[in-house]
């Protein structure tokens, strides 16, 4: 099997599980926060730079790269691992999300979804058997089923049909799998807000037994309370002996709530794309380095921060950089914004092993000023 998942500890305070996943390329201890490189690149940095903050895993989108390069070329180079030279684990996306997200005019049908491309208007069709030819061409050591994410809210009717839709297309998935010896599938468990579709959804999908599952539908403009809630329900559906993903989250309250209902793994644009905008995070909450305030600032972003931007450059210097738009200053802040989550990570795997994840989780809180009214997300 391509993809196992090792149990190491569960927390006695909270039930989060600290872990390891093995890949064809290495191993990563678990929970992890998985950087996201749209279009094979994680905007401003190497795969070097990756490298060397501590990143094992990241994430590629499949929608992107079938439209540009096209797979055919990154097939033609030896497959993702070797076009972008990095040589960690990589987890690609079967591009449904993209497509309910991004494309309008869509039209969904049994067999798959009609759609315009985002960039050209051009009618395109992406099926469950499509998402896996893409992605087996592609090569990334963990695919994801193609599945209906529907926005928030929508109505019990509509969810209902598309979780049922979900499950027939995981099974087409399972069935077009060209790679399962060297490329895991992971099932997305689908159902909204609603107990018994999360409950349907997890009974249909973990009986075709992929290699792990993903949580979808979150992070999809519901409040916290109700992912909060959603998790509390479904992650106790899921077998213990495999990986569970949260798609889309990474702020990093989300990051410690969600490894505090068993999840393991986790992806988001948030700490990149805001780093484009000089906005970092810090132990202290968020920093907009833009601000006129750190004009003469010459402390680093974060004083409690050992990575490389913290201990070579100055908010000042960050802040010009950024003002003037200037690639570096937003090379800078992602690196940083980056290696805060991945850090953040270790501690929360660390609160894990010593049964103390909800003691970390209100420090953190507090220290952020998630805990203050009218609190960022972030
Ligand atoms: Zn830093």
């Amino acid at each position: 099997m391509a993809i196992t998942y090792e149990l190491i500890h569960t927390c006695k305070q909270t039930g989060a599980r600290y872990g390891k996943v093995h890949t064809p390329h290495g191993s990563f201890e678990t929970p992890m926060f998985m950087p996201v490189g749209t279009l094979a690149t994680v905007k401003t940095m190497s795969p070097e730079e990756l490298e060397r903050m501590g990143a094992p895993i990241i994430l590629s989108n499949t929608y992107h790269l079938w439209l540009r390069p096209g797979e055919d070329i990154v097939k033609e180079a030896g497959g993702l691992h070797k076009f972008m030279n990095w040589d960690g684990s990589i987890l690609t996306d079967s591009g449904g999300f993209q497509v309910f997200s991004l494309s309008d005019l869509r039209q969904i049908e049994e067999e798959g979804v009609h759609f315009r491309n985002h960039i050209s208007g051009e009618k395109l069709f992406l099926s469950p058997e499509k998402a896996m030819r893409i992605q087996n061409d592609l090569g990334a050591d963990i695919m994801m089923a193609f599945d209906e994410c529907p926005p928030y809210p929508a109505e019990h009717k509509y969810m209902k049909d598309s979780v049922e839709r979900t499950s027939r297309w995981a099974e087409r998935c399972l069935e077009a799998h060209q790679r399962p010896q060297d490329q895991g599938l992971f099932g997305i468990i689908q159902g909204g807000e609603y107990e018994d579709l999360r409950r349907q959804s997890a009974q249909d999908l973990t009986s075709m037994d992929f290699p792990g599952y993903a949580v979808g539908g979150l992070s999809v403009g519901e409040p916290k309370d109700v992912m909060n809630r959603v998790l509390d329900f479904t992650t106790p559906l899921l077998p213990n002996d495999k990986p569970r993903y949260l798609m889309g989250v990474g702020s990093p309250d989300s990051l410690i709530d969600g490894s505090m209902r068993g999840i393991d793994m986790f992806d988001c644009v948030l700490p990149t794309r805001i780093a484009r905008n000089g906005t970092c995070m810090t132990s202290n909450g968020r920093l907009v380095v833009r601000n006129a305030k750190f004009a003469r600032d010459f402390r680093p972003i974060d004083e409690n921060c050992d990575c490389h931007t913290c201990r070579n450059y100055s908010r000042a210097y960050i802040r010009h950089l950024v003002k003037a738009n200037e690639t570096f200053g937003f090379r800078l802040t992602t690196y940083h914004n980056l290696y805060f989550l991945l850090k953040l990570m270790g501690q929360v795997r660390e609160a894990i092993k010593e049964d103390r994840l909800g003691d970390f989780r209100d420090e953190f809180f507090e220290q952020y000023g998630f805990n203050k009214p009218n609190a960022k997300n972030f």
